[in-house]
């Protein structure tokens, strides 16, 4: 099976928090995230937020001359929390796609999307992440998913990860199509040389 060339890289999904975090490193990590997808001509997909890391985010791709597609579902979060966009001198095409709800919009992640950038956010990160992660896993897509690790944020994680591995829970291939690494650039570039993996799609009894 081919590898994912970096031209496969049309458009990236960003899953992140809708929060700022404690430390300044975790916006600045959004803010390097979104002016690094932009200035490689990535089109970023994401939740549509304004705020922490998301808001972050999508101004630093549209400072970059970024296109940056946001999902909303419709009614489901406070005006202002979601304003379009995010700010109003960018130089870069902002679009919000209204979906019915929750599930809507993780379908048109998927479907607008050639690979998963998740960095530090909270359950509503954890819960976007896990499903397409599970996508991966069953044989839906077999794009790449990369964890873009902030002050060790992702450590625990990728210790459960490979906890499951060990406990017989997780097939070692699915854990190797989930990269993590600490800059956004290398990591993608990571991803994009990552193989799919071809496999039977469950562990067997
Ligand atoms: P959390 O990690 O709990 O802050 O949730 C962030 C994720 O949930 C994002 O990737 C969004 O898709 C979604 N989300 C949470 N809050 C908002 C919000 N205020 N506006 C838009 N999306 C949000």
């Amino acid at each position: 099976m081919p590898s994912h060339a970096p031209s496969a890289f049309a458009s990236v999904c960003v899953f992140c928090g809708s929060s700022p975090g404690r430390d300044p490193a975790y916006l600045a990590a959004a803010v390097e995230t979104g002016a690094t997808l932009a200035r490689g001509g990535i089109d970023i997909v994401y939740g549509g937020g304004s705020a922490g890391l998301m808001g972050a985010l999508a101004d630093a791709a549209l400072d970059a001359g970024g296109r940056v597609t946001g999902v909303l579902p419709t009614g489901l979060f406070p005006d202002g929390v979601t304003a379009t966009p995010v700010r109003d001198h960018h130089t870069g095409t902002f679009v919000i796609e209204e979906v019915a709800d929750m599930h809507a919009r993780k379908a048109r992640f998927h479907a607008l999307s050639d690979a998963f950038l998740v960095l530090p956010g909270g359950l509503g990160t954890l819960e976007e992440m896990a499903e397409i992660a599970t996508w991966a896993q069953i044989g839906i897509h077999d794009r790449p998913i990369g964890f873009l690790d902030v002050l060790g944020y992702f450590d625990p994680l990728m210790a459960w990860l490979d906890r499951a591995v060990e406990e017989g829970f997780l097939r070692a291939s699915t854990r190797t199509q989930l990269l993590v690494g600490p800059e956004p650039a290398p990591l993608l570039q990571e991803m994009a040389e990552l193989r799919p993996v071809d496999e039977p799609k469950w562990i067997s009894p």
